[in-house]
């Protein structure tokens, strides 16, 4: 056993709060994953400290989790929010902001685990300095996501650097699926240790109530044939492929087919543009009657959510992993969605869910017709999917992969890593 001090840590994310409210501008799957793993991890003995970027002057300094897991939120530019492509400039007073804060506490650490491109940065500033373990995990990479879109924004000469000189210096990068480890290698460099790990999900959260019983609670109609979208507004997650695949689907005129687009968002900022543009789109096809916007969706409510839906769909343009599906497959609830990046991973096409083309709206509409059309065939795959997110996406079996890694790089120990560990959660 390692004296306390090994135990340590600190997680990193610039941007994205783990403390933050889920579900809108910005605050997704990052925040999830940090806040989850945090907790998971001081629950097995770690001691941890997540710092963030302190976005408004009235958010506390310090948010308690646990009594070993904090949030801890340090100033780096203006005390107001910033999108992420903004604040590659505020990273050096990050830096001295998160020494300063040590400092006056008197605390160093073992390792730290940083989570974006942004906080990468700051991992290796911070490496430079102090005898420091550094396991980075990218969250999305900007040499993927950038081949989608026409023209390069400007962060990208920044952000591709980074990426690199990240992957083939910090001790450890974790991917979070096959794929993305496929993408760095062909995409980012061929240098440097990659390890899989993937994301996880509360599994006594999701998958305890049942599909009545959620219905009753939400006062849906039990009888309804209900899809159901859960996301960030934001053009990147295909909404509108599914508005338009719901449009087409074979049940609208003689099934009580009903859509839900379950996410927050707020007027005039980009998830609140993206979310009129939808609701747009579905004025133009008629689908008013059947289609509901519930909002930001929480810890009151989520689980309901997914529990009532006979398919959850996840039509994402590029998803590196994707909490949505293994949610919704926790609750023993299909998914259909995209087959691309990290959803090829979690979603098994014909066994938990569907696979198919990305924009494809009327491949989106008979996956989805296929699955509601068939009640023995939907609950089967629900329950495997179910068995799937047991045996391979717990935050409890995530997290004590992450802290068996951590445990070895800190003993000096990363000799092929890259080899070892990708079996353990070979599908
Ligand atoms: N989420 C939520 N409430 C909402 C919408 C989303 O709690 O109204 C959560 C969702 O349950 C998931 C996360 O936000 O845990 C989204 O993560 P994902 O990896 O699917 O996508 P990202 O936002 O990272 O692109």
């Amino acid at each position: 056993m390692f004296p306390d001090q090994n135990r340590r840590i600190a997680l990193i994310s610039v941007a994205g709060d783990p403390a933050a409210e889920i579900g809108q501008e910005e605050a997704g799957g990052q925040n999830v994953y940090v806040r989850q793993v945090g907790e998971h991890l001081a629950k097995q003995g770690w001691i941890v400290d997540m710092y963030t970027r302190k976005s408004h002057a009235d958010q506390p300094e310090i948010v308690q989790h646990s009594p070993t897991c904090r949030t801890i939120r340090v100033q780096a530019g203006p005390l107001e929010f910033r999108s992420r492509n903004e604040l590659f400039e505020y990273l050096p007073e990050f830096v001295s902001s998160m020494e300063a804060f040590q400092r006056r506490e008197s605390v160093s650490y073992s390792l730290v685990h940083t989570h974006y491109w942004l906080s990468s940065w700051v991992g290796m500033n911070l490496r430079q300095k102090y005898p420091l373990v550094q396991v980075h995990t990218y969250h999305s990479l900007g040499a993927v996501k950038y081949k989608a879109i026409a023209q390069m924004p400007t962060v990208a000469m920044q952000r591709l650097p980074v990426e690199k000189t990240c992957l083939e210096t910090v001790d450890c990068v974790v991917a979070t699926s096959p794929q993305e480890q496929a993408h760095m290698r062909e995409y980012v460099s061929e240098l440097g240790n990659v390890v899989i790990v993937p994301c996880g999900t509360d599994i006594q959260r999701f998958g305890n109530v049942s599909r009545q019983e959620a219905r009753a609670q939400l006062g849906l109609d039990p009888d309804a044939k209900i899809a159901l979208y859960v996301g960030r507004f934001d053009p990147r997650k295909g909404i509108e492929t599914l508005v338009q695949a719901i449009a087409q689907s074979k049940l609208r005129d003689h099934e009580n087919l009903q859509l839900i687009i379950g996410g927050g968002s707020r007027p005039g900022k980009s998830d609140g543009n993206e979310r009129d543009r939808i609701e747009k789109i579905v004025h133009e096809l008629g689908m008013q009657d059947m289609t509901s916007f519930p909002g930001r969706l929480d810890e009151t409510n989520l689980h309901l959510y997914y529990a009532a839906a006979d398919v959850s769909v996840v039509p994402s343009h590029y998803e590196p992993f994707g909490l949505v599906p293994i949610e919704a497959m926790a609750s023993r609830t299909p998914v259909v969605a995209s087959d691309v990046g990290g959803l090829q991973f979690t979603v098994v096409s014909e066994e938990t869910g569907l696979l198919v083309p990305p924009k494809d709206v009327d491949a989106f509409a008979h996956a989805i017709d296929r699955i509601l059309e068939n009640d023995t065939w939907r609950a089967e795959l629900g329950n495997n999917g179910r068995h799937r997110v047991e045996t391979y996406f717990s935050w409890e079996g995530v997290t004590t992969q992450l802290g068996q890694l951590y445990d070895k790089l800190i003993q000096g120990n990363a000799k092929n890593l890259e080899q070892k560990e990708t079996p353990q959660v070979a599908a």
